[in-house]
């Protein structure tokens, strides 16, 4: 075990070690209990000033995959029917909700004429990835095109 020798000479000091300085602070002190989180490449598109939160919180859900689609209440209740109620051919995950679903892929095609984005045929998660990409900025028409996003998958998923 190595040995330490104190230096009898010098005063003893506290030393915060969260801070750079080694000064405590409540700042440092609630700097030091967050866990980092990289940032998502989506953020801009669900949180921005312009948006609309319940809007905005109904997109962030279905980004992250956790609205409450019937695939998941039939997770916990085996009995319920997971049949799309608007087309009622197939059972309701994300992906159907949002891009496999003829009645929400006509309102999507509608929306992404109206954004100037056709042809575009991809997934929900990389639509979310190329709309990242694509729509950066904050002028009028980036914010409407993020209103639109939001306003659509509120109104699909209501
Ligand atoms: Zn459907």
């Amino acid at each position: 075990m190595p040995s330490y020798n104190p230096n009898s000479t010098l005063d003893d000091r506290i030393l915060w070690l969260p801070s750079s300085n080694g000064i405590y602070s409540a700042a440092s002190a609630m700097e030091s209990l967050k866990t980092p989180h990289p940032l998502v490449s989506w953020y801009k598109i669900v949180w921005f000033p312009q948006n609309i939160p319940r809007m905005g919180f109904i997109l962030w859900l279905a980004i992250k995959g956790r609205l409450s689609t019937l695939d998941c209440v039939q997770h916990y209740n085996p009995q319920v029917v997971a049949t799309c109620v608007l087309c009622n051919s197939q059972a309701v995950t994300h992906a159907h909700l949002f891009f496999k679903c003829f009645y929400s892929k006509a309102i999507w095609t509608q929306l992404l004429n109206k954004c100037g984005c056709l042809g575009i045929h991809l997934s929900w998660n990389d639509f979310i990835d190329w709309v990242s990409i694509h729509w950066k900025g904050s002028s009028p028409s980036v914010v409407t095109k993020k209103l639109y996003l939001a306003a659509a998958v509120y109104f699909i998923w209501r």
